[in-house]
């Protein structure tokens, strides 16, 4: 593990942003195959490529001593991976030493019963679950292998060891386009705020892309039949837009990468769980930290590479579902930078 790292000046990119938000896939597999994320046989990467935990806590302190203050954890399922609690456990001390502000995760919800009064034990205070519909039956069908109940149960345990939970779902167009109602009363009447978000095209999944496409600027017309909704400035440092629903009194984000510009204010940078750096979700452009992470003991290595990608990061993205080529626009997948 790292020791006491030396004074290194903040992560500012060429477009005056300040990098503070950092995500970091922790492993590419998932017990889940959701249709939108993942083909039913996915090749993974061989364990060697893989980060271990000490250098994934190496990476992550080498970005809270550059200024980093909310760290989210993701994958693939990041609590599927071996060790998990220990990292969070590690990664902890930035949050007593104030260094860090948020230690977070994304979940499937999957494995909250085991995690949930450990998570907070190590003073997790928030989490995501990803949850697309409340029907057992199409739960099952867009994650192929995932258990309604059991996501269920885990968000019963999370709430009940005092986390805050924010629902995510996924609007896909003929599946779950007619239950987003009902997800939001649900969502709400728990007391938890709900995000949807429009599907991306990334990687190659299997399905058609332009048969899953719902553009949320549909879904906001169709609730706002049933719902007041009032726009709010409260933002989390994301790329959601939030209204306030007056009937419900809680908050609904939208997440629209492909009809809305968020890059102006983008203040994050993703890492996979080989150690590879993207700067830009929508963008192929990436930079290798896995080899100055293990031909260096020191970190200097480690903060050149930082440096000289940060200074890369794009000004924004160019998402498009290419609708005469049919593929997606970028061949890696959701699993791989975590969203
Ligand atoms: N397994 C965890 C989960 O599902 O929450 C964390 C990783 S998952 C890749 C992170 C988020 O990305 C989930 O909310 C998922 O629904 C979303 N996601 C995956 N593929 C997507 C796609 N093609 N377009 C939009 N969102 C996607
Ligand atoms: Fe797994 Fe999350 Fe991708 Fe679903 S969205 S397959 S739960 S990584």
């Amino acid at each position: 593990m790292s020791t006491l790292q030396k004074r290194q000046p903040a992560l500012i990119d060429p477009f005056q942003r300040a990098i503070t938000y950092l995500r970091v896939s922790v492993t590419d597999r998932c017990d889940f195959r959701c249709v939108y994320c993942m083909a039913e046989n996915m090749t993974f990467l061989p364990k060697a490529d893989l980060l271990s935990l000490e250098e994934l806590d190496r990476l992550c302190s080498a970005f809270v001593a550059r200024g980093v203050t909310k760290l989210r954890l993701t994958g693939g399922e990041p609590l599927v991976r071996r060790g998990i609690m220990t990292l969070v456990g590690s990664l902890s001390r930035h949050l007593r030493s104030g260094a860090l502000k948020e230690l977070t995760l994304t979940t499937n919800g999957s494995q909250l019963i085991k995690y949930a009064a450990e998570l907070k034990s190590h003073g997790v205070e928030r989490i995501n679950v990803s949850l697309d519909t409340l029907n057992a039956e199409k739960f099952r069908a867009i994650t192929r292998w995932g258990d309604l109940h059991q996501v269920l149960a885990g968000i019963d345990a999370a709430q009940a060891a005092g986390l805050k939970v924010k629902i995510n779902a996924v609007a896909l167009k003929g599946v779950n386009e007619d239950e987003i109602p009902s997800l939001l009363d649900w969502a709400h009447g728990r007391g938890m705020d709900l995000t949807i978000i429009e599907v991306m095209p990334l990687g190659d999944v299997g399905d058609e892309r332009l048969d899953q496409y719902l553009p949320l600027s549909l879904v906001r017309a169709q609730l706002a039949e049933r719902y007041t909704l009032r726009d709010t400035d409260y933002a989390t440092g994301g790329p959601a837009r939030y209204v306030q629903v007056q009937e419900t009194g809680g908050r609904l984000g939208f997440i629209t990468p492909l009809t809305h510009n968020f890059c102006e204010s983008c203040n994050r940078v993703r890492i996979t769980c080989t150690g590879t750096l993207f700067m830009c979700l929508g963008q192929e452009d990436a930079a290798d930290l896995r080899a100055p992470l293990r031909t260096s003991e020191s970190d200097d290595r480690l903060h050149a590479a930082i440096d000289a990608a940060v200074a890369r990061k794009p000004k924004g993205h160019d998402f498009v579902i290419d609708r005469r080529h049919r593929r997606p626009a970028l061949s890696r997948h959701m699993s791989m930078t975590g969203g």
